[in-house]
């Protein structure tokens, strides 16, 4: 049976400082903590239709700050978390590179790489997905896939990159994207 109907619509879904708190290179389970309206974000886009697509920039892989089982156990249990909420995360996929330590790669964000792979393994058109994330990188992937970009405003990083559109938390994207023609 195919992944997914050709009706699907996806949401490439940044990790960190989008669904929960980035803390700088979080790898501890006691230090996850989701962000105010991301559960109820996410619960709204999933019953409009969406699914959704982890994409991570994970260079304390790099670093040498966590290691990948460590990051395994700490994103299975955000996947669980979020299942005992009835969110489904269809699929995580993360860059473990950073070009000061380790060699260039395709999958960093804003390169395309993790969401042509995505495409690939669900079927889905990269410039029909609606990109979400806090950061100019990820504003730049969804730029570079063509598709419609959600800036999470955090304030926690300088965004230089217009988006489409802005939204104060998950829950808040869900609401300015309603007011459109994307849902
Ligand atoms: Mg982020
Ligand atoms: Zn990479």
């Amino acid at each position: 049976m195919p992944k997914n109907k050709p009706s699907s619509k996806f949401i490439i879904l940044d990790r960190d400082g989008t669904i929960i708190e980035d803390r700088g290179y979080i790898h501890k389970i006691k230090d996850m903590k989701f962000l105010p309206g991301a559960v109820r974000g996410l619960k709204k886009l999933q019953n409009a239709g969406f699914r959704f697509i982890i994409i991570t920039n994970q260079a304390g892989l790099a670093r040498g700050i966590y290691n990948h089982a460590q990051f395994n156990i700490f994103n299975q249990e955000l996947i669980k978390r979020l299942g005992t909420k009835n969110i489904k995360i269809e699929k995580t996929y993360y860059c473990p590179h950073h070009p000061e330590f380790t060699r260039s790669c395709r999958c960093r964000k804003p390169k395309k790489g993790m969401v042509l792979q995505a495409a690939k393994e669900f079927g889905f058109n990269i410039s029909k997905c609606v990109y979400i994330g806090d950061k100019d990188s990820d504003m730049e992937l969804g730029k570079n896939c063509k598709g419609i970009t959600v800036l999470i405003e955090n304030s926690q990083y300088p965004n230089r990159i217009q988006p489409d559109y802005k939204a104060k938390n998950l829950y808040h994207a869900f609401k300015v994207l309603a007011k459109t023609r994307v849902i």
